[in-house]
């Protein structure tokens, strides 16, 4: 069917399987046909999306969407036949959302599925680790590709995990191995290991230039003083690395918390000069982290103009005090979020939000059940942005944006074929509700699926659909060049 200058195949696909039915009948073999090849017999496609309003090219048109039997899409402005046939009046449908900054890194041979679940509930398509990953990203994949997924998985290559078990020289040789072995990104996070150089860093950002990568980058510091030296050296990264791709991680909370539009201002400003440089938020007022980690070093109160008493356990609603912090400091994964509004909207997320430089990435994941020790961004975050980015009087379009397109150029080329519905593309959809759609997840009770997500369809199956769970087609994205 997509072929349309070959005669034989410009009839419908359903044609062309009843003629073939036909002719093995006659042959009198149709007795060991299976029952998947009868099924939808005289149907063209094996879904159609109808009536909803489709986001391609940049806008919302009025659209039929076919999903071919091989997981391919077809855009169509008149009615198509379908074995499964989705209603999806008053919905838009939207390429599947890409996380960027999903995180799993910790535990994922026992936590994947958990995490993939409550990923692809938010409507994400495909989830990409690029805040940490794997230390060897080819090993990752020997084992998780075998296994099977809900959504799309890829990783960047964990510096910081390198960096803890080998000397220097290595591990840029490990880095560059793993670029050559099709690692989608390097990643680092200069804050917890506030040891490394900028020298260092450098290389990271040079091997990544010299293999067409991004450089993801937790930056230095997160106070107020400080915050901005820390944009300003992912710029100088950039800049003295030749060119390299340098995404900054969840800016609002580590880089513009206090200086937002100072923040903002130097990065377009990098970016007027030729230099390329994003960055992502997550569209939550306050953070959480490790209680073990460097943010929570001492001073950490008079840093952020915090006491211990701000300090929730997620997961269980549970305060800190002053009596229990040094317990709770001592333990490994524990992870406590900070009061509503830490970050305001209006002085942070909503002005990043306003640039075409700032994406979504949830910076989270869901790793245990039935009440995770994660932000509640780990199963919300895409249903919350878009709720919100309604609510600050965001049009769909630059919200869909940030979800889908901006993600996948700064992925590029390794999501080339995603991303973007159009004809020959795969078939990765998220069908919401925009009446409906919000996240649900809370820091109370983080394992909750999001409202309003309709259907999602991965690599042209349906991967969930009101509320359940169904096929796992989920597969590796790995750096294609
Ligand atoms: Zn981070």
């Amino acid at each position: 069917m997509e072929n349309k200058t070959n005669d034989q195949t410009t009839q419908p696909k359903g044609e062309n399987r009843r003629s073939a039915l036909k002719k093995l009948a006659v042959a009198g073999t149709a007795a060991v046909l299976t029952p998947s090849i009868l099924v939808g017999q005289d149907n063209q496609y094996k879904i159609v999306i109808k009536g909803g309003r489709v986001f391609t090219q940049g806008a919302l048109k009025s659209l039929h969407v076919g999903v071919t039997y091989g997981g391919k899409l077809k855009l169509s402005e008149t009615p198509l036949e379908g074995r499964t046939i989705i209603d999806a009046s008053s919905k838009i449908v939207s390429p599947g959302f890409i996380d960027i900054l999903g995180d799993n890194a910790s535990n994922p041979r026992q936590t994947y599925r958990l995490f993939e679940k409550y990923k692809v509930s938010d409507g994400v398509t495909t989830v990409l680790q690029m805040h940490g990953g794997a230390m060897f990203p080819k090993k990752f994949h020997q084992h998780f590709d075998r296994v099977p997924h809900y959504t799309n998985y890829g990783v960047s290559i964990f510096v910081m995990r390198l960096r803890l078990r080998y000397p220097l020289s290595k591990r840029y040789y490990y880095v560059e191995q793993g670029l050559e072995q099709g690692a989608l990104a390097v990643a680092h996070s200069m804050e917890y290991q506030p040891d490394t150089s900028y020298a260092e860093v450098l290389e990271y950002a040079k091997l990544a230039k010299k293999y067409d990568r991004p450089l993801f980058l937790h930056l230095r510091y997160s106070d107020e003083k400080r915050e901005l030296e820390g944009v300003k050296e992912a710029i100088r990264l950039a800049r003295e690395s030749g060119g390299a791709r340098i995404h900054i991680d969840h800016l609002h909370s580590t880089g513009g918390t206090f200086n937002m539009e100072k923040a903002l201002e130097l990065i377009q400003n990098a970016n007027n000069m030729g230099l390329e440089i994003t960055c992502c938020v997550y569209p939550y007022s306050y953070w959480a982290t490790y209680i073990v980690s460097k943010r929570f070093a001492p001073g950490w109160r008079k840093r952020f103009g915090m006491t211990y008493t701000d300090l929730t356990v997620v997961g269980t609603g549970k305060k800190i005090t002053a009596q229990t912090f040094p317990t709770y400091r001592r333990r490994h994964g524990v992870l406590v979020a900070v009061p509503e509004g830490t970050m305001p909207f209006e002085k942070t997320i909503d002005l990043a939000l306003q640039t075409d430089f700032c994406m979504i990435g949830s910076d989270g994941g869901i790793q245990s059940a039935p009440r995770a020790n994660n932000h509640p961004r780990g199963a919300g975050c895409f249903a919350t942005a878009i709720r919100h980015g309604m609510d600050i009087g965001m049009s769909f379009e630059k919200i869909l944006d940030k979800v889908t397109t901006l993600p996948a150029r700064l992925m590029r080329p390794s999501l080339n074929n995603r991303a973007m519905l159009k004809d020959g593309n795969i078939a990765d959809i998220t069908i919401f509700d925009p009446k409906t759609i919000r996240g649900k997840a809370s820091v109370a009770n983080p394992n909750q699926f999001s409202d309003g997500i309709d259907t999602v369809i991965v690599n042209g199956d349906i991967a969930y659909q009101n509320k359940k769970l169904l096929k796992s087609k989920g597969k590796p994205i790995i750096y294609k060049g």
